[in-house]
């Protein structure tokens, strides 16, 4: 071969290797070249899927690092695959920009209790598209790699800030990163109540006139989730009334 070549091939490998993996599930053509042509130039490698079966059987092959997924598709709709995917041990903490067409707060509410980690209604800017995709995963890499070693009790559950591992009674909680994010804001800062804006900005890692266009009721669809998740600990997550949430370990829970 070509030593030439051989280097360039060297050169261009290890970048692609660690680069993000986003697999783009969307059935309009055009809609589908603008993304993965915006995702490719900041230096995502994209796969695309055209349909919900082809979407699972992508990610059977292969897990990506992210996944942006249209809601309505022929066939199995983006609903259909968002819950397939968090009923899934391999992928149920798998990051998830869900795209809508529709306008309707129902719908948001809806797909948000699926498991989405965030929204992009249609039409949308590319621009906006790389900004959220960016964001999510550096919240879910931050989860991973920031305070090293630090672990958070709250009675059974540990979460192992540094690894981004959550566990209950030594059994493995899958949560998603904004899950995650959102349990280490409440135990990081247990029996003082949060505002949905501080926890917004706080799980979310977003600045405050960003947390003011995320209706807060994205906080309140993620903590009920997070309460099913913790099943009896889910008790101790306080709604306080008009103003936000608490983490309060009853006595002699520790
Ligand atoms: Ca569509």
């Amino acid at each position: 071969m070509d030593t030439a070549l051989v280097r360039s091939i060297m050169d261009i490998s290890p970048q692609r290797a660690s680069a993000p993996r986003v697999l783009v599930v969307e059935d309009e053509p055009d809609i589908a070249a603008l993304i993965a042509y915006q995702l490719t130039r900041e230096g995502f490698r994209v796969e695309t899927a055209s349909t919900g079966d082809q979407a699972l059987m992508a990610v059977g092959r292969e897990i990506p690092d992210l996944v942006v997924l249209d809601r309505m598709l022929p066939g199995l709709s983006g609903d259909e695959v968002l819950r397939s995917l968090r009923q899934e041990a391999a992928t149920q903490s798998l990051p998830v920009l869900v795209l809508t067409a529709k306008r309707e707060q129902e719908d948001r509410i809806q797909g948000l209790e699926l498991g989405a980690d965030d929204y992009l209604t249609k039409p949308f800017s590319p621009r906006e598209l790389v900004l959220r995709v960016q964001s999510i995963l550096r919240r879910s890499e931050q989860g991973a790699s920031e305070a090293g070693g630090r672990l958070l009790r709250a009675g059974p559950v540990v979460l192992d800030v540094s690894a981004h591992e959550a566990t209950m009674d030594g059994e493995e909680l899958s949560l998603t990163p904004t899950e995650f994010r959102l349990l280490q804001a409440l135990m990081e800062r247990r029996g003082r109540t949060q505002s949905r804006r501080q926890l917004l900005e706080r799980a979310w890692d977003v600045e405050s006139e960003v947390a003011d266009r995320i209706q807060t009721r994205t906080v309140d669809m993620h903590i009920r989730r997070l309460r099913t998740k913790l099943g009896h600990v889910g008790d101790w997550v306080e709604t306080v009334r008009g103003f936000g949430y608490r983490l309060k370990v009853p006595e002699g829970a520790e």
